[in-house]
């Protein structure tokens, strides 16, 4: 093969205990938190969950400072779990199997031009330029399941800016879990080792202004901490 441009590398995360996780897909559920569903003015629909997607290069690689992203003026943040995949679905999987196919955990945010998303939901269009926009998926190291301790259960999802408390659920208040999710998002997309799923965040999103300072976590798990920049 003879690349005609040179290839970009690929986006990759720390991994606590050594190591680097190569990036392939960021896959993101919305409206996974009862509370936060109804902040936005949605409900439920246990029907169907609610998907996006970011390209891998938005990480940012244990955050650190963000820039204040162009074409808004109402950047939101999103506090969530986030699942890494090491195995291939290979087709639709099961919710009895689809733990199976996780390598690890961490906390990352969902960052979110909230102008533009509710401009588009207004218009019924696409999310993308609300959600897929460069440096929009600061993440935390990525834990190893044995290091992790398990899969999550009832641990604390929190985030505070400037020192001051702004987002907090326990994991086992999402509406759909980690298994459901890959068990939906395997009927969509083939599923590859290297996939992040965000899996969606509870009540209490707001703005971030430029200077600001975040710090989140999941409870014995991971935290992240940075600041947006002008
Ligand atoms: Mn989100």
């Amino acid at each position: 093969m003879t690349l005609v441009i040179p290839a970009l590398p690929p986006a990759t995360v720390p991994v606590v205990g050594g190591g680097d996780f190569p990036v392939h897909r960021i896959y993101c559920v919305g409206r996974n938190f009862a509370d936060h569903a109804k902040e936005m003015g949605a409900s439920i629909d246990r029907g169907q969950p609610v998907f996006f997607m970011k390209p891998a290069d938005a990480v940012v690689p244990g955050g650190g400072d963000v820039p204040y992203p162009s074409a808004t003026a109402d950047l939101h943040h999103e506090v969530e779990l986030v699942v890494a995949l090491g195995r291939d679905a290979g087709g639709v999987v099961a919710e009895a199997d689809a733990l199976a196919l996780v390598y690890g955990y961490s906390v990352g945010l969902d960052l979110t031009r909230r102008d533009l998303q509710a401009a588009a939901k207004a218009k019924q269009l696409p999310w993308d330029t609300a959600k897929g926009f460069d440096h929009s998926a600061p993440l935390a190291p990525i834990v190893p399941l044995a290091a992790a301790g398990g899969h999550p259960a009832s641990q604390r999802l929190w985030l505070e800016v400037n020192g001051q408390p702004r987002q907090q659920a326990s994991l086992d208040t999402m509406v759909w879990g980690v298994a459901e999710i890959l068990h939906e998002l395997s009927k969509l997309y083939a599923l590859r080792a290297g996939d992040l799923v965000f899996m969606g965040t509870p009540a209490g999103v707001a703005a971030l202004q430029r200077g600001d300072a975040w710090r989140c976590g999941v409870d014995g798990l991971a935290t992240l901490e940075g600041r947006i920049t002008g």
